[in-house]
């Protein structure tokens, strides 16, 4: 089975225009799960590269080799102010992911705020923010879920009605991670200044290296952001801390990034996120990555009679690079093994516990009926991929689902659709 995974990821390597891959005993795989996580670009390998041999020194010595560590972390911290668009490079601290980010900037502010007990939050927020607010809930703080609509949007005034003097912390999404679907937070940055002195946290994880982001331009107090979406390894995040706004660590120790959070450097993951934010400044890359989510999403709309788009059809509110579409009456579980048998790496929408199946918050919270969200599919595109392999994916894709059709249970609602003069559900 590994064997097989690693005969199909050989074939995948990162290809320049007329590279082919050489074996053909597996299909290649197509990697469509770039929202997952991305693969570490070889331009980032090749600049942390010299900081797992050469250079291993620890960035607190005062010694040659942990000066030349510190200068690394520096001028990586510069290529991650440059890409947010944050006006001082001491506003990045690295940490070790999205979810610490996301955790630290939350529990961060309870702390520096004791006597304010509420925070506002959506219901489709990655489980970062999800489940730590879950637990603060738990443990005695008053939530305000802020719901969305059927395309996934928010409510501006719900969150405007939520808005209080004790509100301590707003914690919303720039992108979302299921269906990509994009909320204002210019616009909800202004709304919570001007109405609140709340601390406002926006989790950028999804967003960052795929839309231009200037916080500088933004009423954002806290941003979190994580490596391995944009091609740095796994590992590593950063958390953007407006100048002068207050937050107490949430890992104590030493006296690391400026004593804001402790634990030794991760230089090589470092090294690799600075080199990752200078990668995703290639606008070609970008274009590229739309325009094959756009055929993507086209072709399998367009030739799949149950197919429907979950989140806003405007492409311009949504990244660029996410398509999730249901296919009703299927099983997304389903849909998935299928694709990976034939070499086409996907997600389902639908979180699969031993007891239930339930389908995801996100999906219930934009009230995609149960039948609908549990076939979803998200497909995330990425730098590696080709126009080849969306026109592959756009040929099997039909067959399999052709295939489960036949399979359904639900084959009265099948053949209705099936049969009717206009497509379906969009
Ligand atoms: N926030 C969002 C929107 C995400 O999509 C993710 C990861 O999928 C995270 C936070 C967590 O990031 P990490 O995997 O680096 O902990």
């Amino acid at each position: 089975m590994i064997s097989d995974l690693r005969s199909q990821i050989k074939n995948q390597k990162p290809k320049t225009k007329d590279q082919k891959p050489k074996t053909k005993t597996h299909p290649p795989m197509i990697y469509l799960d770039n929202n997952a996580t991305t693969r570490v670009a070889p331009e980032v390998l090749a600049a942390m590269q010299p900081y797992l041999t050469e250079f291993f020194g620890n960035p607190s010595s005062a010694h040659t080799l942990g000066r030349e560590m510190k200068r690394a972390i520096e001028a990586a911290r510069e290529q991650v102010a440059t890409l947010i668009g944050a006006a001082n490079p001491d506003e990045i601290v690295f940490t070790s992911c999205g979810s610490e980010s996301d955790n630290w900037a939350i529990r961060g502010v309870l702390t520096a705020h004791p006597d304010k007990k509420h925070i506002v939050t959506t219901l489709v927020e990655h489980e970062a923010v999800r489940n730590l607010c879950k637990l603060l809930e738990s443990e005695g703080h008053e939530i305000t879920w802020l719901g969305v609509d059927s395309n996934g949007e928010l409510d501006l005034d719900s969150l405007r009605a939520a808005l209080r003097p004790d509100t301590a912390v707003v914690s919303i999404m720039l992108a979302n991670n299921e269906t990509g679907v994009l909320f204002p937070i210019e616009e909800i940055g202004q709304m919570v200044r001007e109405k609140s002195n709340a601390v406002f946290h926006v989790d950028g994880v999804q967003a960052v290296g795929k839309i231009p982001i200037d916080l500088k331009q933004a009423e954002i107090d806290l941003f979190a952001l994580s490596g391995h979406k944009l091609h740095a390894p796994q590992g590593i995040g950063a958390l953007y801390v407006r100048s002068g706004v207050n937050l107490p660590s949430l890992i104590v120790g030493g006296a690391q990034e400026q004593g804001r959070r402790a634990g030794t450097s991760a230089v090589p993951n470092i090294v690799a996120l600075g080199a990752a934010c200078n990668l995703a400044h290639d606008s070609e890359s970008h274009h590229r990555i739309r325009l094959l989510r756009d055929r993507l999403e086209d072709g399998i709309l367009g030739a799949i009679p149950n197919a429907r788009l979950n989140g806003i059809p405007d492409r311009s509110r949504r990244l660029p690079n996410t398509a999730n579409i249901s296919f009703a009456y299927l099983e997304g579980e389903n849909i998935l093994q299928q694709l990976d048998d034939a070499g086409i790496i996907v997600s389902t929408g639908s979180a699969c516990h031993s007891t239930t199946r339930e389908s995801s918050p996100t999906l219930r919270a934009m009230n995609v009926p149960y039948t609908t969200a549990q076939g979803s599919i998200r497909f995330s595109v990425g730098r590696y991929n080709t126009e080849g392999e969306i026109d592959r994916t756009l040929s099997i894709l039909p067959d399999i689902i052709a295939r489960l059709v036949e399979l359904s249970p639900y084959d009265k609602e099948l053949q209705e659709i099936y049969s009717a003069p206009s497509r379906w559900g969009t």
